[in-house]
């Protein structure tokens, strides 16, 4: 199996199906897994499609407060980083938003959810919780949910994206096509993506993971732009990335963080698939789960 690495300070992941399946909170084994890396001063860069306040009650609420000084969370795709002050409390202030350099124009973009939602025949359910959603919507695939997370709009399938099972008729494909037209048609600077296995995100032009990583981590040690805390790597092997979306057939929303960094970077990837982008050190990981379970079998070849 992947043997663990000794030199690693840096892990810049995922969340949803890497640390925790998703729409669930993260376990006890996995918090005491991360804690132990945590104490050991190994910073953690989480990276996901989800609102701060999402992964902080489903992940970092979770962890002792004395730890979280080393966790920063880039959230909506990596618009914005945000970091924990010295009691293990969120800085309610982001350390890099992507609203500092533009803007979206919501009254544009509201009009343009909505005629998505008539195209499509769907029902917008405007929540975050799925308890919630579920009372609402039932098993029925005519409902999403729907949420706005200022820096981003997020469309969550919870029941599914096909009617068959199959991946070939994941509707996601064709309604990001149709609201890529119509951004073009209004000019509006929101790009729709698939974000992980089961949401559209509509992201402020050139957001991705990436982003996020770009803004921490510097190829220089010159610090530049105006994130004071830009991490300077001294080599490739200072960093990790782990992820489960770097297939192109069903979406990559991770591979950004890869390609934002020296390509003998490792990454890791706890889905099985074949067709990632071989110019990359991303290796699959080879134990006998994936996905949570995978990076759990993982953290255990962490010996302390
Ligand atoms: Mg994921």
């Amino acid at each position: 199996m992947i043997k663990w690495n000794e030199k690693v300070q840096y892990i810049i992941t995922d969340v949803d199906d890497t640390i925790v399946p998703i729409y669930h909170s993260i376990s006890m084994e996995m918090v005491w897994s991360l804690e132990a890396l945590l104490k050991r001063n190994i910073k953690i860069i989480l990276i996901s499609g989800q609102s701060v306040s999402n992964i902080v009650n489903r992940v970092t609420a979770h962890i002792n407060p004395q730890f979280r000084k080393n966790i920063f969370i880039g959230h909506c795709n990596g618009a914005e980083i945000y970091e924990f002050g010295k009691q293990g409390l969120l800085i309610q202030e982001p350390l890099f938003s992507v609203l500092q350099y533009v803007s979206i124009d919501k009254t544009k973009l509201w009009l343009i959810m909505e005629d998505i939602r008539k195209n499509f025949n769907l029902q917008y359910v405007f929540t975050n919780n799925v308890h919630e959603f579920k009372r609402i919507a039932g098993n029925s695939k005519m409902f999403v949910m729907v949420e706005d997370r200022n820096v981003q709009i997020s469309m969550d399938f919870v029941n599914g994206i096909n009617n068959d099972g199959s991946l070939e008729s994941d509707i996601r494909v064709e309604i990001v096509q149709y609201a890529k037209k119509l951004m073009d048609i209004h000019k509006i600077d929101v790009e729709p993506k698939l974000g992980g296995m089961c949401a559209i995100d509509f992201n402020i032009k050139g957001v991705d993971k990436g982003l996020a990583v770009r803004r921490l981590f510097s190829a220089s040690n010159t610090k530049n732009e105006k994130l004071e805390k830009q991490i300077f790597l001294n080599s490739s092997q200072e960093v990790e990335i782990w992820g489960d979306s770097f297939s192109k057939l069903n979406g990559d929303s991770d591979f950004s963080m890869c390609s934002s960094l020296p390509n003998d970077v490792r990454t890791i990837c706890f889905r099985r698939c074949q067709d990632y982008n071989s110019k990359y050190n991303i290796q699959l990981w080879d134990g006998s789960m994936e996905l949570s379970d995978g990076l759990y079998e993982y953290l255990n070849s962490y010996t302390i």
